[in-house]
């Protein structure tokens, strides 16, 4: 514990040395966010040079081992880490969804070549992965999807296509599921490729949003040659593996940097919209008592995090915890962004428009991108027939 408490002063006092002021601010939107990839696109020459800091820190993958590029922290010094980034608000200098959730699994599941293939980039941001796995008829009931890998001796043929596939179009590698033993039960024939976007047989084809922006793709694999050595983990065990990224997803998306680092500051936000009472509390009796609930929901999360960090080794681990995490962290996500417009009133009402501070801008993109927090991922509905099952074992019907 001695050593974490050093840990953490000489941690905080390099990210105040070190990440430049004008990117820890608070309001962020989504074309802050550096991505991973050979050409990243920085925002800014601030966020440059906090991403090349934190390469060369090797904390871009603070709890990797050093041999896969990673800064080789212990889980609790990475998990001070995070907190204390959070807290100077500190953006990630890059973000992947392979240094969030598939580089631990292959970590976990790959054989050492794919390690040294794949993390080492990985942890340099150089790559960018993105996830095949929702289909246009496997989505909550991901088991079903019909993406098929032929063994053809050397290599596995794939056929298929996936869908909502986020950045498909700028990807490296994709983290595919596919249907490998056509007979057997569903959750029993499905294996894990990691495919190369650069293959002869891949296309994608963005799919229009109603802001206008488009993230997601729809993906198709035809007659897709992928080596026999891409194949993760055991062949049809892929279930398993899938389950792994879904708890990683789950878990990154129930993480503090959610609530806290990005988000905006309510009290000082309704303070200045609202206007105050002569003891300095916000005007707004009902709006007031709203921003506590949500202040008090975001700390129990908060405490939640701790005590499923701080117990997971230890005969004290509740099973459960993790499982309401996700669902309670992007249901209040939602609750804040709606809180937020309630404060702003017609100013909420903004897009991008130069009549809009940022401030408003930022709040009001946020509410229509939080609600994709209850879907990704697992939707909300879907956690809570899990919560209802696994936690507190009721029956299915
Ligand atoms: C921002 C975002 C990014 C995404 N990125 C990716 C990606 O990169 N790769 C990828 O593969 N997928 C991605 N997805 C897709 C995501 O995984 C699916 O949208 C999600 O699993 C739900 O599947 P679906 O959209 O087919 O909805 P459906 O499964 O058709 O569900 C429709 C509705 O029915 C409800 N429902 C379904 N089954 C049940 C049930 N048993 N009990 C109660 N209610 C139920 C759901 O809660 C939902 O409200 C992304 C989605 C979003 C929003």
């Amino acid at each position: 514990m001695a050593d974490l408490a050093a840990f953490k002063r000489d941690a905080r006092a390099w990210l105040e040395d070190n990440c430049p002021l004008s990117i820890r601010q608070p309001n962020r939107t989504a074309g802050d966010t550096v991505l991973a990839g050979p050409n990243k696109q920085f925002p800014n020459k601030d966020a440059e040079v906090w991403f090349q800091r934190m390469l060369e820190k090797r904390w871009i993958t603070p709890g990797w081992p050093a041999e896969y590029g990673g800064g080789g922290l212990s889980a609790g010094e990475a998990k001070i880490l995070k907190r204390e980034m959070a807290r100077l608000k500190c953006p990630s200098p890059v973000f992947d969804q392979g240094q969030a959730y598939f580089g631990p699994v292959i970590m976990e599941y790959g054989t050492e070549a794919q390690k040294m293939q794949h993390l080492p980039p990985i942890a340099r941001g150089d790559t960018r992965w993105c996830q095949g796995y929702s289909e246009p008829g496997a989505g909550s009931d991901l088991a079903s999807l019909k993406t098929r890998a032929d063994d053809k001796g050397d290599h596995f043929l794939v056929n298929g296509t996936k869908i909502w596939t986020s950045g498909a179009d700028k990807s490296d590698w994709i983290f595919c599921l596919v249907r490998t033993d056509f007979e057997a039960p569903k959750h029993q024939g499905i294996s894990v490729l990691l495919i190369d976007m650069n293959t002869e047989g891949i296309s994608t084809s963005p799919i229009e949003l109603i802001s206008g922006k488009s993230e997601f793709c729809q993906t198709f694999l035809d007659d897709v040659k992928v080596p026999k050595e891409n194949l993760l983990g055991e062949l049809n065990a892929g279930w398993a593996i899938a389950k792994r990224v879904l708890q990683y997803e789950r878990k990154l998306m129930s993480g503090e940097e959610f609530f806290s680092a990005q988000g905006p500051d309510v009290v000082a936000t309704a303070k200045k919209y609202i206007g105050t009472d002569e003891q300095g509390k916000i005007k707004n009796h009902k709006l007031r008592s709203e921003i506590t609930r949500h202040l008090m929901h975001n700390h129990a999360d908060l405490l939640n995090g701790t005590r499923i960090f701080f117990s997971a080794k230890t005969e004290d681990a509740d099973p459960n915890l993790p499982l309401i995490m996700k669902y309670s962290a992007t249901m209040e996500l939602k609750n804040r962004d709606e809180l937020m417009l309630s404060i702003l009133g017609n100013r909420g009402l903004s897009w991008d428009d130069d009549e809009f501070n940022r401030e408003e801008q930022v709040a009001s993109q946020s509410w229509a991108s939080t609600k994709a927090y209850t879907i990704a991922g697992g939707t909300s509905e879907v956690q809570l027939n899990i919560i209802a099952k696994r936690a507190l074992g009721l029956p299915s019907r």
